[in-house]
């Protein structure tokens, strides 16, 4: 039996993996980049977050998030860490549940992989782009640069449209499309927001811990606490790709609320305040809130709150210490837009799950055709679940599409 993967990223490494180790015939890996895996290799700042301990089908998103519970059930996290181990690959986790290679290095991850393949007899093809697949018998023909190629089975794992630079592309869901599926809309998810850039302008290059609510209207949509960093066009950082799904798909005017001073009530600041007041009534206001945030960030906020920093501390009232603590704990910025899936780490959408089996990974319209990965309607939190998703759909379609029919 010839099984042949379109796309040579996580899941399709892993599809080839499980194939190669089961089945009776052989595994034909096609990859359109000169180098398997490139995407993987950024991944986690080049770390590689491959993993999260916390993986449920809660952390991932789609029109059907319970798609993906069989295939985590069937390999979840910790068969994941179990095989590379067996790989010769050690893993690490840190608080909160992300798992990095011991190494710290995305290329380590890459190197196992590849050095496995090459080990299980797996034939890889690069700069082999799939450009169509059509039915041809009980089987399928592929059309490539290098000519057709037949396949008795094929599992499409071209991942999604997010970051093209490092091969992102539609080309997955015009293949599946071409054979009678059908794509969700998609949006970019795991991305920068832009927000209005009065104030986040003069604050580029800065980060604060904060609580930071996604508001529609007054309405709170969702909220995260965390690392944010302070662009020229608006907002990045960890706690803005988590809330950066939500914001891209609603199409309603939207506002971060940032609280950044989480650890404390408005109470105990405003009592700081004032204490820090009565001690030092010679200060300016421009150094009333030195020593609680970057000093940049603390002048930006009491120009949010339309205070004049050359005015002398001792000159606020009771209720101007409350302001400027709630302009600390309610910094507002309207969200005006994202980088979108040039700048994405993931796309949101996909191929339609309610078309595949999620026992199989199999096509409903099309036996012998499998799909795994991003290129299908699921994608995950920040903080490792897509690799996982990868990684556990494609063993789950590695393992059925080797077996023969
Ligand atoms: C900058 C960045 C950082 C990220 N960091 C993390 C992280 O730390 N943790 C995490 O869990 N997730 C992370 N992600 C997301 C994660 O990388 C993806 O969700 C995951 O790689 C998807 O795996 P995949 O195999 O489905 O697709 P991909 O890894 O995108 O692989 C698809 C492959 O198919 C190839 N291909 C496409 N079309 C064709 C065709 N027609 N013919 C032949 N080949 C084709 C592509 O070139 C590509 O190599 C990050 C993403 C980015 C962009």
């Amino acid at each position: 039996m010839e099984l042949v993967i379109i796309g040579g990223g996580a899941a399709g490494m892993m599809a080839a993996l499980t194939a190669a180790e089961w089945i009776s015939g052989h595994v034909l890996l096609l990859e359109q980049q000169p180098r398997l895996g490139r995407k993987l290799l950024a991944t986690g700042n080049g770390r590689c977050n491959l993993s999260n301990l916390t993986s449920t089908p809660q952390c991932y998103h789609g029109a059907n998030r319970d798609f993906v519970r069989p295939a985590l059930e069937g390999f979840g996290v910790q068969d994941t860490l179990a095989y590379f181990q067996g790989l010769g690959l050690l893993c690490r986790s840190e608080p909160g549940g992300r798992v990095y290679p011991l190494s710290d290095q995305a290329n380590s991850v890459l190197d196992t992989l590849r050095l496995a393949l090459e080990g299980l007899g797996v034939t890889v093809r690069t700069e082999c782009q799939v450009t169509g697949i059509t039915k041809e018998g009980a089987g399928f023909l592929l059309t490539t640069p290098e000519g057709p190629i037949p396949a008795d089975k094929v599992i499409v794992t071209a991942g999604g449209a997010a970051s093209p630079k490092l091969g992102g592309s539609k080309s997955g869901y015009q293949l599946l499309k071409g054979l009678g599926h059908r794509c969700t809309k998609l949006f970019p998810s795991l991305v920068q927001l832009r927000t209005d850039p009065t104030y986040p302008r003069s604050l580029k290059g800065v980060r604060a811990e904060a609580s930071v609510t996604l508001l529609r209207g007054n309405g709170v949509l969702a909220q995260r606490q965390g690392e944010v960093q302070f662009t020229d066009y608006g907002v990045s950082g960890p706690v803005i790709f988590e809330l950066s799904r939500q914001a891209a798909t609603e199409s309603d005017s939207l506002t971060l609320s940032l609280d950044l001073l989480p650890q404390l009530s408005e109470e105990a600041l405003v009592d700081l305040l004032a204490e820090k007041q009565r001690r030092f009534p010679g200060l300016t206001l421009d150094n009333l809130l030195i020593g609680m945030l970057h000093n940049r960030l603390g002048r930006t906020v009491l120009r949010y709150g339309g205070r004049k920093l050359t005015q002398s501390v001792s000159d606020l009232s009771h209720r101007d210490l409350v302001a400027i603590v709630r302009n600390c704990k309610d910094f507002r910025l309207p969200v005006t837009g994202n980088l979108g899936l040039d700048h994405a780490q993931v796309t949101a959408g996909g191929i339609r799950t309610d078309e595949f089996d999620p026992e199989t990974l199999e096509s409903l319209h099309c036996p012998g055709l499998y799909a795994a990965g991003e290129v299908l309607d699921i994608d995950g939190d920040c903080g490792g679940f897509n690799l996982q998703w990868a990684w556990s759909s494609g063993h789950l379609a590695g393992l059925l599409g080797s077996k023969p029919r």
